[in-house]
């Protein structure tokens, strides 16, 4: 598993930036300082509390308009985080998730029964009945293969499997806020 940043010129045939901050200690300094200034500055409620994941404030042009969908301002500190050798803070997922759950168990709840637990300070979502499942609701930027999962991710399945809940799905609170249909269609049995 490798994990790449690219940086490239916006203008046709480049700059020279690219090259410039492609260097290690200058790359790394440009990391800080997007985790740090603008980190801070996106994270400051005039910012966090209108904007849940892009805006033309932070994230959003119109050269990068046919991707606007997919532009996620915390995720983008997370990558940086990431790049820097840092760990993922869980702290800025958190404080979307319970919005983000009940929202998910209000509009699918009329068609089963939903339980929202925590594991291991994991939300998971249980749909119950003879053969109950869950999804597990990771950071996104956590692998959910098999061969990737973390120690928090096996500590649930495990938990899970104890409680004889035996599907259980992987998943994240981008997919639950972007495409809440694809975390349902893990949880009902297949035979639907
Ligand atoms: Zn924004």
């Amino acid at each position: 598993v490798s994990a790449r940043v690219f940086i490239a010129d916006a203008l046709n045939n480049g700059a020279g930036y690219a090259l410039e901050l492609a260097r290690d200690d200058t790359l790394t300094t440009l990391l800080r300082r997007v985790r740090d200034d603008m980190g801070a500055q996106l994270r400051d409620s005039r910012h966090a509390d209108e904007c849940t994941s892009s805006c033309p404030r932070c994230l959003r042009n119109y050269q990068n308009r046919f991707t606007h969908w997919a532009l996620d301002w915390r995720l983008a500190l997370d990558v940086v985080d990431l790049a820097l050798g840092d760990q993922v803070r869980r702290e800025w997922w958190e404080s979307r998730e319970d919005e983000l759950v009940a929202g998910f168990v209000r509009a699918f709840e009329p068609f089963g029964p939903l339980d929202v637990e925590r594991v291991s300070g994991v939300p998971i979502l249980i749909l119950g009945g003879a053969d109950p499942a869950a999804a597990v609701l990771g950071h996104p930027l956590w692998r959910q293969d098999a061969a990737g999962l973390n120690e928090v991710q096996t500590g649930v399945a495990a938990e899970l499997q104890r409680r004889r809940i035996t599907r259980v799905a992987m998943s994240d609170l981008f997919t639950l806020d972007r495409s809440p249909f694809r975390v349902y269609s893990r949880l009902v049995p297949t035979s639907w």
